[in-house]
This record gives C-alpha cells, structure tokens and sequence, in this order.
C-alpha cells in the first residue's frame, strides 16, 4: 500500500513471493496498490506526500474513522506545509481522500481475490492506515477470506496489539515471514494443527488444542532470488513511456552486528543477526541486474556486514558495470574500505553519525566517538562518497557541556557535506523506550499526531501509538536551539558557496603543503606548511595515537608536536579528542 517510494519495488514482497513459491502446492502473487495511486494523484504530489509519513497516514485516517475528519484534515496540511509554502500550492484533501476511496473499491472490483485463499498486507513506514483500509474492503467484500498482517510495524507487542484491535486483521507475524506464512497456509489448508509460535491471532484461533511450533531463524543463503516481476509488469502497464527507473533493493543482512544503540527499535524484529555471503550476494546482484535491466541498487540493511561487503565489493568491482549502490554503514569503517567501495559503484552512503560529543554518543551506545565520526566524514569527502547523516537532537538528559561540546565540534565539520537535524524519537522496544526512568522520561504517551489520527479508544490499547513522552522535553527543546540554528549554518554555507574545490583540501609541494580552507565568511586562506610540519600533518591522515605520532617524529620534542597540534586545531586543520588527532584536509588532486 502506499506510501512506499513509488520507484523502488517492495523488497517485502519480492523475497516473500519468492521463497512461497519454492514451497510444496503453493503459489504466491504479488500487488503493487501504491504504483497505481502514484499514477493516479501524480508523481510529485506521491513523492511529497511519501516524504512526510503522517499526511500519508492522515488521508486513509477519515475513511477508518470518520470522526476524525477534521482532525486529519488540519494533521495533512500541518505535514504538508513547508512544501506547500515552497510550491506555492494547495492540495485539496476532500479531493485526495475521495479519489483514494475510489481506488482502493476499484482495485477490488478488477482484481481476483476470491481466487486466493490468504491475503498478507505488508505493513512498514506510513502504510497502517493504508493497509486497514484495504483490510477492511477486502473483509467487506470477501468475508471468508483470512488476512494477515506483517512488516517492520507490526514487530512485537505492535502485532499483538493490532490483531486484537481490528477486526479485518486476522493473523500478524512477527518478525521473518518466509516460513511463518508457509506454516499458516498449511494450518489454514488443515494440514496442520501447528500455527508457529510468532504469529499472533485472534482469540478464536488462539484455540488450546491448536500447538504453537518453534521456527528457526532462516539461513540468508539458502534463499532464492527475490522476485520483481509483478512489480516490473504493473510498472510497465501503468506507466509505458518510463517516467522513472527503478531502484532495486539488495538485503545483504538481516539485523544489525552492533545492536546495541539506546535508541534504535530497527532490530526488535530479527532476534538474531544473520547476513549473506559476499559471494551470493554478488551473484544475486548481477543476476537482478541482468534480468530487469537495472544498475541502480540500495541496500535494506541497518548497516551493511563489513567483511562480507569486501568480497562483494571486490568482486562487484572486477566486472567494470556502472553500478550504483547506496548502503548505510557504520562510523567506524577503515579508508581501505571506503575507497574501495567507491571504485565499485558505492556513490551515497547512511552514516550513523548521530552525535558530535563522545559522552552523548556513549549515552547513544553508538560504540563511536566525535573523532571517529569526524573521519568518516572525511573519508567520504575525500573518495567523493556522498553521505546522509543526521544529528539526533533533543535527546533526553543531554547536559549543557554536552551541548557545549556539540556546537565548537561542528566548527570542524563545516567543510564537509552538512547533516539533518533528527529530534529524537521515542522508538518502541529500544533499550530507552525499555529503561526510560534512566532518561529523565517520566511517562510514556501516545504521540499528539496520532491523537488526531485514531479515535480515543485507540489510544491506549495499540502499543504502537506510545511514542511520545514527558520527561525533560522542554529543557531539551531550549538547550538544543543553537545546535539546531548551527546546522542550519553549516547547510547555507554548502549551498551558498560557489567554488568547485573542497572547502578544505591540500596539495602537497613534496617539500611543503598548501591547505586551502573556506570558512563561513571572508574570502579562502592559504595555509603553508614546510618541512617536520608537512610530515605531521600528512602522518594524521587517519586517526592517529598521539603516542604513535610521538614515536614517528623522535626528534621532535612532545611540547613542540603538542603545540603545533594545538595551532592547527585552533585553525580547525586539525581535530584533537584526547589523545588522538586527525587532520581535517583532504588531497585536492581528487576534487577537480
Ligand atoms: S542505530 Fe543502526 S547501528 Fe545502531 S543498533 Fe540500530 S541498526 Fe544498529
């Protein structure tokens, strides 16, 4: 359903369809709803509408619940206002929420649903209201037919919650699907009086003469090839002239090998981390590749598998093909890597930055510091990666001098590319949301927007709308202000500026360096460096040990290097976190 990103095919469906298809009498197909609506309301207005999650939410809102009408109405424009503001426009909700009640009793008129015998919604971001109304017209239509429920939002107590709250969800599956809807299509089919033990159901079906069985965690490997085909046929019927191209989805893992961040709920549904190899997945890549016709790829992993994604780089890289990959990674990833990557078609990467004070970070339990950070960040200026990144702002219990510390750091950053702010969100299931009382959060509420979403009695009993909470929020919001006013600096300054050198980048005389630095205002400085100091700053291209650097430069006494370092840090040239440097320039020779 929408709002998934009309050009990337549901890598939900794919691998699901797949796998089903492998298995003994059955056969699985899948749909696509959200190509169609993207066709019918526009490309653009789709695309808009994805971006924001709650104005896609806040049109199916008064088809469930026509109470909330008004309530909807003004949650749609709120999302939507920037963006309108900016286009000079005004999208008419009445209209949109008639035309998408429309669709959605179209499509079950010309599709074929009685010739099923289950019906699985693939709920993520911004699908729920979607997906039950769906739900609900299928219900109508076909009374006997059983539904079921799955995806990222309905992990956990989300599920439970959901399946005993409406009466159109009929079964939900909590985590992995693949062997889950196989098991249910045999109980179902009355081959089996087992339903697995992560399928959540209805009081009827939670019969005590039904068995619950264990499933095992699936092997990566031993999946098929996810299958797009439906994908591509409806894409190429609805819209024959190509307005776009497809971005495939790769699943290189499933979970995440650090697992461990205080605020991430990305992993309550894969208990355990599990990847494929650098070999199948580099296979699976060329043959996707090659039978739809696609270079452009994104990886769905939370952070790809590092020693797995150096055979499949490296492999990617000897067949010369012009892909394109965008994958998130982790902050601590070696220069090897990274360069590597690039040569092989990674053009954009996901950096789990979060954070430019090492005590926040460590509060995060990102397992990272402000001078690692800073490194990537450099890393991918340097091999002309283009990194995303955000820094989460508001985060409980922030202190004044972690504050203090967040605003002279990104000082240093300002030459590369510039991040979002993200205020921090309370992610069900996260060790915060698990622990709150350690986070200044008192209570735990369902979110103001969801408020003008579902009906009151909603509220408290799906699990899914506790998202919100109070705690030292308005402290947070004041301390927080300059950080948010300086990241808004840092992005004018890249968008205003005209040259096409990197703002801070070196070229090396062999005998001396030349830095060139542009900063907020004036116009750039020429920095020299000559001799022992070139060697220095060139050693600390990388994180560097003061103790090593020391080691290196014996004939420098540790005053003299302690004060050289302190005036490159005073210029921002370098970073210094404790005992650890880095230089902050980059080799121009790769930016012209
Ligand atoms: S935020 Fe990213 S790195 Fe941290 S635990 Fe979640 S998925 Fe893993």
């Amino acid at each position: 359903m929408p709002w998934s990103i009309f050009n990337r095919p549901s890598i939900q469906l794919a691998t699901l369809k797949s796998y089903l298809n492998t298995q003994d009498r059955l056969h699985a197909d899948s749909f696509h709803p959200y190509l169609h609506i993207a066709k019918l309301i526009g490309l653009d207005l789709y695309r808009e509408i994805a971006h924001r999650g709650w104005a896609g939410e806040a049109l199916f809102a008064p088809l469930l619940f026509a109470e909330k009408y008004d309530d909807s109405k003004s949650l749609f424009h709120e999302s939507l206002q920037s963006t309108l503001a900016k286009a000079n426009k005004d999208h008419d909700f009445d209209l949109l929420v008639a035309k998408l009640d429309e669709f959605c009793k179209n499509w079950l008129l010309t599709t074929d649903l009685a010739s099923y015998d289950l019906v699985g919604i693939s709920v993520c971001f911004s699908q729920l209201l979607p997906s039950l109304y769906l739900a609900r017209l299928i219900r109508k239509r076909h009374p006997y037919l059983p539904i079921v429920f799955g995806g990222s939002s309905c992990s956990s107590e989300l599920g439970n919650s959901l399946v005993q709250q409406f009466k159109e969800v009929d079964f939900v599956v909590n985590g992995e699907g693949e062997s889950v809807l196989s098991a249910l299509c045999q109980f179902l089919a009355g081959e089996s009086k087992e339903l697995p033990k992560n399928i959540y159901s209805k009081n009827n079906f939670n019969d005590q003469r039904i068995t619950r069985q264990q499933s095992h965690p699936l092997k990566l490997n031993d999946l098929p090839r996810p299958d797009f085909g439906d994908y591509f046929n409806e894409m190429r019927l609805l819209f024959p002239q190509q307005l776009f191209i497809p971005v495939l989805p790769l699943e290189f893992s499933r979970g995440c090998w650090w697992n461990k961040c205080s605020f991430c709920n990305l992993n309550i549904q894969w208990p355990n981390y599990r990847f494929k190899s650098g070999e199948k997945m580099a296979r699976e890549t060329l043959a996707l590749s090659s039978a739809y016709e696609s270079l452009h790829f994104t990886f769905t992993d939370n952070a790809l598998p590092p020693k797995e994604a150096d055979y499949f780089f490296k492999e990617i890289k000897s067949k010369k093909i012009d892909f394109d990959f965008f994958a998130e990674i982790r902050a601590v990833t070696e220069p090897h890597r990274l360069e590597l990557y690039r040569q092989a078609g990674l053009s954009t990467v996901q950096v789990g930055i979060e954070a430019f004070s090492t005590s926040l970070l460590q509060k995060m339990e990102k397992g990272t510091s402000a001078i690692e950070n800073m490194a990537v960040m450099k890393m991918c200026s340097q091999y002309g990666i283009l990194m995303e990144g955000n820094v989460i702002v508001e985060f409980p219990t922030t202190s004044e001098e972690e504050i203090s510390e967040t605003i002279q750091n990104l000082d240093f950053v300002l030459p590369y590319a510039p991040l979002e702010s993200a205020t921090f969100f309370l992610g069900f299931g996260s060790p915060i949301y698990n622990q709150y009382h350690n986070f200044s959060i008192t209570s735990i509420l369902p979110h103001s927007k969801n408020r003008k979403l579902f009906p009151p009695r909603y509220l408290s009993s799906l699990t899914m709308l506790l998202n919100s909470y109070r705690g030292d929020r308005k402290q947070q919001q004041k301390r927080w202000k300059p950080v948010r006013d300086k990241i808004k600096r840092w992005k004018q300054f890249h968008t205003q500026r005209t040259s096409r050198e990197h703002p801070l980048s070196y070229r090396d005389g062999k005998t001396f360096l030349i830095i060139r630095q542009e900063l907020n205002s004036g116009p750039p400085l020429q920095h020299r460096l000559r001799g022992l100091s070139r060697k220095i700053y060139l050693a600390c291209q990388t994180v560097t040990e003061l103790s090593l650097l020391c080691d290196s430069f014996p004939q420098v006494k540790k005053e003299a290097l302690e004060k050289f370092i302190a005036d490159m840090c005073e210029k921002r040239l370098m970073f210094q976190e404790q005992e650890r440097v880095l230089s902050l320039a980059i080799p121009a020779r790769n930016n012209n």
